[in-house]
């Protein structure tokens, strides 16, 4: 009797050792690796509100890239203590998930550092970039690797840079690093070193040396206008940062913003938005046709808040919209609703309505808590 208990029991336990490996094929555990290797393309339009959008389907008829994508949520986007935010509290949501007083980098509302997504996901061994026509120390970029309590200090936010370790940025924002109130040349100093830097204005984002990080400032601030001479900058910089970050073995998380959405809100004028958002979507395209090809690529495109209080009243005219902005300068931000738009797997999470600061609770779900 002995004997045959103790038999008994070494089967049993035999069996619970080798179940997992004989059971490999459905083991629910190896779905679970693969959500931890899902790259993730995050895209904001800055004050790409509802109407910014509807400008330029009106415009351009049906084709825009946001067409494709069929899982859509709506999300709030006060700050911590305004019904209405800016930039800089609208992506800190976004980047460490907490409210914040409008002006806040990557600070949460008593202004203490938190780590962002890039930041996280870099731990997991994920390759982070961002592309933006703005300067990459204005306040949206630069929520999601710098930490300061107000987006004005642009020379924190470079220095900053130094040790965000992203493999790849593209943007404005060359006199951040090069002429500074403190002398120094960013650019020439030792934690850049294992960058490639390209600050030629008038060459295109181009990607020379494969095994170094990069950077790319084709700006002194922000790039000029789609309109004014800008060309295809944003969907090439897209292009190449996909193509770079895709040719290791790690995934990514990337951010790209349309920048300027934004001011044409703030100066009411409606074909800056539309060229702008236009260009946005374009850059869009590529990385929906890039996650297609992929299969394993996450795109999510949102805005921080609307701009202008935009409202199309009529078009009788595709190319002669009828049309109203209802606060104009720099306070010019809205509290509209806004939506959000997501593709690829796990791209149902985003559906429904929800805080923004629900953008980086649902990723750091998906990229780090399964
Ligand atoms: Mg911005
Ligand atoms: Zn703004």
């Amino acid at each position: 009797m002995k004997l045959k208990t103790s038999w008994y029991l070494t089967l049993r336990m035999l069996f619970l050792l080798l179940c997992p490996v004989l059971m490999g094929q459905n083991d629910p555990n190896k779905k679970e690796k693969n959500k931890e290797h899902l790259n993730v393309i995050l895209l904001i339009g800055d004050g790409m509100g509802l109407s910014q959008i509807n400008a330029t389907m009106l415009r351009f008829g049906d084709s825009l890239n946001l067409t494709r994508m069929k899982d859509i949520g709506l999300i709030r986007t006060d700050s911590y203590n305004k019904p209405i935010t800016d930039s800089a509290a609208g992506a800190t949501a976004f980047s460490i998930g907490y409210k914040t007083y409008n002006g806040s980098i990557g600070v949460d509302s008593k202004g203490k550092s938190r780590t962002t997504i890039m930041e996280d996901v870099k731990k997991l061994g994920y390759k982070t970039g961002i592309v933006c026509t703005s300067s990459i120390t204005h306040a949206t970029p630069a929520s999601f690797y710098a930490h300061v309590k107000h987006r004005s200090f642009h020379e924190e936010i470079a220095l900053q840079f130094l040790e965000s370790e992203l493999d790849f940025a593209a943007g404005g924002g060359l006199k951040f690093f090069i002429d500074r109130k403190d002398g120094r040349n960013l650019l020439k100093e030792n934690a850049l070193s294992k960058y490639s830097i390209s600050s030629n204005f008038t060459e295109p984002v181009r990607v020379i040396q494969d095994d170094k990080k990069q950077l790319f400032l084709k700006a002194n601030d922000g790039l000029p206008k789609v309109t004014q001479g800008r060309a295809n900058f944003l969907s090439n910089a897209v292009n190449e940062s996909l193509r770079f970050l895709n040719s290791s073995d790690e995934p990514f998380l990337l951010m790209v913003e349309g920048s300027q959405i934004d001011w044409g809100g703030h100066s009411n004028e409606i074909e800056y938005i539309i060229s702008e958002l236009k260009d946005f979507d374009e850059a869009l395209g590529n990385c929906l046709d890039f996650a297609e090809k992929n299969g394993n690529t996450l795109v999510i495109v949102t805005a921080d808040h609307e701009t202008g209080g935009l409202t199309i009243i009529g078009s009788k005219y595709y190319m002669n919209l009828e049309y109203n902005f209802s606060i104009s300068g720099s306070g010019a931000h809205t509290a509209a609703l806004i939506p959000v738009f997501a593709y690829g797997p796990q791209s149902s999470t985003f559906t429904g309505f929800y805080d923004n600061t629900g953008i980086y609770s649902k990723l750091r779900t998906i990229l780090i808590e399964n």
